[in-house]
């Protein structure tokens, strides 16, 4: 249960904004997220959230720390190396604010009950296009909205779909399953540690406005181009091809 009480002195500087409500926060601090990948962008993620003020997060990740994860992932030291990502990232969280709940799962997405986990918003954060068509499936068929972003060299994306009854607009609508799905463009292309952050910190802040029902841009690609500052959106439409649109 999120402690109220505290809220005036805690967000003090996110509730003298205009566009940021007393509501607002209470939503945030009564959320739960679920971070699926705490690699590069999960990590940073969720030190945003929860500093934010989001109330519960789940994290879901069966790697280690590595040497060559420092780099980006900021939020990792170097006596982190060969533990545990979510139990790392876990005691950075609550040091960070003791009241948050951290609930940890240290195991592939696949091997995860979605069913039995009621977020906001679930965040693809795992850069793996075969786990990205996986999620989404599994999404569309639970009607919960997912938050897609990945990031390579100096670029990135982000998406949410809502997944909501009413329509079908899915990440299969966007990307077709063709390739090699099990590339992560991370590591083959590789990335500078400040051009993933931007894509944290943007999945971050829409994930907030997602939460607080501020964010209009759903089923909007949202493609940043750090090497020239760029930033341009495209409106996705529904696919009649795809192939979830029959479940
Ligand atoms: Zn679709």
């Amino acid at each position: 249960m999120a402690n109220l009480n505290r809220i005036p002195q805690r967000y003090y500087s996110q509730l003298v904004l205009d566009d940021f409500s007393y509501e607002d926060q209470k939503k945030l601090c009564e959320s739960e997220v679920t971070i699926i990948g705490c690699g590069g962008l999960g990590s940073p993620l969720a030190v945003y959230l929860v500093a934010s003020g989001v109330g519960k997060i789940n994290l879901i990740d069966f790697d280690v720390v590595e040497e060559r994860n420092l780099h980006r992932q900021v939020f990792y030291q170097e006596s982190d190396i060969g533990r545990k990502k979510v139990d790392a990232l876990k005691e950075y969280l609550i040091n960070l604010d003791r009241e948050v709940e951290v609930n940890i799962f240290s195991a592939k997405s696949s091997e995860i009950d979605f069913k039995k986990i009621d977020s906001n918003l679930f965040f693809d954060c795992t850069d793996n296009l075969k786990t990205s068509f996986e999620l989404n499936e599994e999404m569309v068929n639970l009607n919960k909205p997912i938050c897609f972003a990945s990031a390579s060299e100096l670029n990135g994306q982000i998406i949410i779909f809502k997944n909501s009854k009413k329509e079908h607009c899915c990440y299969s609508c966007l990307f077709k399953e063709s390739g090699d799905l099990e590339t992560n463009h991370c590591v083959s292309l590789g990335v500078l540690g400040p051009a993933v952050a931007v894509i944290a910190s943007m999945q971050s802040l829409i994930g907030m406005r997602f939460i607080c029902g501020k964010f209009e841009e759903t089923e909007t690609l949202i493609r940043v181009d750090s090497s020239k500052f760029e930033i341009k959106k495209n409106k996705v439409f529904p696919d009649k091809s795809c192939r979830l649109k029959r479940l």
